[in-house]
Order: C-alpha cells, then sequence, then structure tokens
C-alpha cells in the first residue's frame, strides 16, 4: 500500500510500505477514506525526530470503511464505516473504566513513562503505524472504532477521531459556567473548535485571541469574534507558564491551545502577557493537547 512516511527531519515522503494484517482476535484493519493532519504531527516534523525510525508511517486522526476484523471485534464488521479515535485504548483497565482512555494501562508503554499508545506517533507511544496510509491495523479495535452512519461526507464525522473530542474535553475539564467567559488562545483546529464548543455548553462570551501570526506574537492583543481588537488594558498581575523542557517549549507548548474561563461574564478581560490567555484571580486555565512533558503547568504570581 501507500503511506505517508517519516524519513527524518523535515521530511516525509509517500512511499511504498507492507499491506497491514490481522496480528490479534482484537484488531481490525480498516481501508482509509480520509484522515487528517494534526498540528501535533508538527512535533513529529521537528522535535520529537529523535524518537521516529525512517519509514515510521504517521497519522492518528482517519476514518474508512472497516475490510477485516478479528475474533474478539463484535461491534464493528467487514463494509462499517468507522472513525478511529487517536487513543489507543482496551476500555476495560482500570484506567479505562475510569474513563482516563489515554491513560489505558493495557496499551501505555510503560518504559516511556507515557500514556496509552498511539496511532503514528513515535517509540514513545509504541511504534504504532498511522493512518496516513491506504489501510490501517486497528489494535484494540473491540473497543476504540466509532461506527457512523452512511450518506454524509467524511468531513461530518472526520473531526470525532481527536479534533472534537480533545475540544470538547478542554471545555469540560475548564468547567465553565452557564453564562461564563472563555478566552481561546491558539486557533488551530483545536482552539477553533474549543470556541464553537464554549458557545455550544453556554458560555457567555468567547473569545478568540491571538490567531494566524499568533505563534510569533506572544503579546497579541485580544480579539473579538470577528477579528477586532480589543483596546490595550493595564497587564495583569496573574499569568501561567509552561514549565517545561526547552522542547517541549519549541513543541507543544507553542502549539496546544489554552483556555481560559473566568467565572464571572462582568469580569474585565486582562491583557494577555506571554501565551497562555489571561484569566482572573480564581479562574480557571486549562492546557489542550499533546503535552510531552511530565512537569504540571506552573501558575506564576
Ligand atoms: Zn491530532
Ligand atoms: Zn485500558
Amino acid at each position: 500500500m501507500r503511506a505517508l512516511t517519516w524519513q527524518g527531519r523535515r521530511d516525509v515522503r509517500i512511499d511504498d510500505v507492507p499491506d497491514p494484517i490481522l496480528q490479534h482476535p482484537t484488531d481490525a484493519i480498516v481501508r482509509i477514506t480520509s484522515s487528517a493532519i494534526c498540528g501535533s504531527d508538527l512535533h513529529l516534523y521537528e522535535v520529537l525526530g529523535p524518537f521516529l525510525t525512517p519509514a515510521d508511517v504517521l497519522g492518528h486522526e482517519p476514518m474508512g470503511i472497516v475490510e477485516e476484523v478479528g475474533a474478539e471485534v463484535t461491534h464493528i464488521a467487514p463494509g462499517d464505516r468507522v472513525v478511529i479515535p487517536f487513543n489507543i485504548s482496551c476500555g476495560s483497565c482500570w484506567m479505562c473504566s475510569r474513563g482516563l482512555f489515554a491513560q489505558c494501562e493495557t496499551t501505555q508503554v510503560k518504559e516511556q513513562g507515557k500514556g496509552a499508545s498511539l496511532f503514528g506517533y513515535t517509540s514513545l507511544y509504541g511504534s504504532v503505524p498511522g493512518g496516513q496510509a491506504e489501510y490501517l491495523r486497528v489494535p484494540q479495535a473491540h473497543f476504540g472504532p466509532i461506527k457512523v452512519p452512511e450518506g454524509s461526507p467524511d468531513e461530518q464525522y472526520l473531526f470525532l477521531s481527536d479534533v472534537l473530542p480533545t475540544a470538547w474535553q478542554a471545555v469540560q475539564y475548564a468547567d465553565v459556567e452557564p453564562g461564563g467567559t472563555v478566552a481561546v488562545r491558539g486557533l488551530g483546529p483545536i482552539g477553533q473548535m474549543a470556541t464553537r464548543i464554549g458557545r455550544h455548553l453556554g458560555a457567555g462570551r468567547v473569545r478568540q485571541m491571538g490567531g494566524p501570526g499568533d505563534e510569533d506574537d506572544p503579546g497579541a492583543e485580544p480579539r473579538q469574534r470577528g477579528g477586532r481588537r480589543e483596546p490595550r488594558r493595564r497587564a495583569g498581575p496573574a499569568h501561567a507558564r509552561a514549565s517545561c523542557h526547552p522542547a517541549a517549549r519549541r513543541g507543544s507548548a507553542r502549539s496546544s491551545p489554552w483556555l481560559a474561563v473566568r467565572a464571572s461574564r462582568r469580569a474585565p478581560p486582562r491583557r494577555a502577557r506571554g501565551r497562555p490567555p489571561p484569566a482572573r484571580p480564581g479562574g480557571t486555565v486549562k492546557v489542550a493537547g499533546d503535552q510531552p512533558c511530565h512537569r504540571p503547568v506552573e501558575l506564576c504570581p
């Protein structure tokens, strides 16, 4: 089959690779019909190169048609249309039983101190061939794939693989109260989806901050929806910074969206200094997405 392969730093190519085959009774083989490119894939293009091997197949946001299933896969069958979430999770271990699928104990890469295996995402996450390919072997397919209806274009479902649940979790963990204010810095797919979900879940105001060019403009002023800049305000004392190693700062911390939630819709927004959005004292700052860093975000006075 043909697949997108990593060959070296800033070097990816479509190449011929072996067709995947069933290896375990919980596997499925899916013919991929759509496969998105994630902001997290930029880490593979650059800083996570040391954890890749030439010819590794990339991609963790696919969907397609089931071709084959193992004996223990019963909720999907050949011919079904499925979306494949990027986490590879068993659905029944201690972590999975508590909804912490990204920490699945069955697929986690213990020697790397990481959580669940991911498709197409380095030796840190299991070296599992990814979904930017014509076919994909799906481990733990008795649990992972989501069956979706026929009749609508792939784009209607593809975001279920990563963008929608990641943004949904970010907003839920930020615990937006009805009528509250959400500020989102980092307007890639996750950030943009988070603004929509914030609205959907009842936020009174949603502020999009930065946007194109924000990576080089960490002090960018907040923008209201529609792009109008807010008037400059006095810099607030509360900010947060990601306390990660330099590679994480260069990679993940730059491309992951931040959400700040102010509990009161009347609380005045503070001017952003640094990458995280401003939050009032007592507000919530949520870092969404892949963080190749073990240390928590450090809140600074
Ligand atoms: Zn992704
Ligand atoms: Zn599990």
